[in-house]
């Protein structure tokens, strides 16, 4: 399996400012110190491989939307964050004219999560088949709604592909086409869901927009046999600790230091750090990050290692 990220960030959409991409290119100049390049494909190499990431890479622009290729003629992904605009052009792209078939796993119906799916290419497409998966019983009629006048000016009805809403029950391994999936109540404004899904012996948890209570012993415990020995967690790391058990405590967001927590107990071996807080700069992102990792050391004790990395847009992980 191989899992692409088109959108990593919590809320509502980012994107750098002139003058953040003036002070990289300042700061990759200055590294640079003078030296020459005798074409485009060597400069890249250069920035590719010596300066640092943070100069090079920007975290998450669009919001949630991120892709499992399975490897089969189907397509999943999970929420319709704006990167679905992104992913609808990569479909659009690979199938060359063929209808695609397209299933969809709704975590909620809060509008960061569907805000792309009026852009997304193939749902204008005739032919193309969409099935949308979700356990909340408003999950078709929020998408309706989205498309309501006077908010867009494209009625829902007039989309050219065939969309099957799918209610799955949570707690249940479902199959849809060749993807095992199990769908997981999670605390948030209006419920959330989480989904593990399984194929070939590997496993991906998508778990967002969560909050967890770690005083309560029963409910880590439900995650942590939800995350048990996954290859990938892709966990909601929106705040950190302190602001997730102060300021912005019941807000329905987790941290990055209960990701790793979690992540460790259950044995998981990759954490993707994910739905960035829009007020966070990359510096603030890769803080949160250089702290999960020093967690994950100084917290290891015996346990093999947690791999720990934070999403962003592009990003792809083969599993
Ligand atoms: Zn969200
Ligand atoms: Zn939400």
């Amino acid at each position: 399996m191989r899992v692409r990220f088109w959108g990593t960030r919590g809320s509502i959409p980012v994107a750098l400012t002139a003058a953040d991409i003036r002070d990289k290119l300042a700061a990759a100049l200055l590294a640079a110190g003078g030296r020459k390049f005798a074409s485009f494909s060597e400069a890249c190499a250069y920035a590719q491989q010596e300066l640092p990431h943070s100069l090079t890479h920007t975290f998450g622009g669009h919001t949630s939307c991120v892709e499992l290729d399975a490897g089969d003629d189907e397509y999943y992904v999970c929420d319709m964050g704006s990167g679905a605009r992104a992913f609808g052009a990569h479909v659009l792209a690979r199938q060359g004219g063929r209808p695609a078939t397209v299933n969809v796993f709704m975590s909620h119906m809060h509008w960061d999560h569907m805000m792309g799916f009026p852009f997304f290419g193939p749902a204008y497409v005739p032919r193309t088949r969409l099935r949308i998966h979700g356990c909340h019983e408003a999950l078709e009629h929020a998408f309706r709604l989205q498309q309501s006048p006077p908010g867009f000016p494209v009625p829902f009805d007039t989309l050219g592909a065939s969309i099957e809403f799918v209610r799955l029950e949570p707690g249940r391994a479902h199959l849809v086409s060749s993807l095992g999936v199990t769908p997981l109540l999670q605390r948030h404004s209006g419920d959330s869901y989480g989904y593990r899904f399984e194929r070939g012996g590997r496993s991906v948890v998508y778990s967002t927009d969560s909050e967890h209570k770690l005083e309560d012993p029963a409910e880590t415990e439900r995650f942590v046999r939800f995350f048990r020995g996954a290859d990938l967690v892709i966990f909601d790391a929106m705040y950190s600790l302190a602001d997730a058990v102060s300021v912005k405590a019941d807000w329905g967001h987790s941290s990055n230091v209960v990701g790793v927590e979690i992540c460790q107990i259950a044995g998981a071996r990759h954490l993707v750090l994910f739905h960035h807080e829009p007020a966070n700069d990359d510096a603030a992102i890769d803080s949160l990050l250089r702290d999960a990792r020093r967690l994950e050391e100084l917290t290891r004790g015996a346990r093999s290692p947690l791999q720990v990395s934070a999403a962003h847009d592009g990003l792809e992980i083969d599993l």
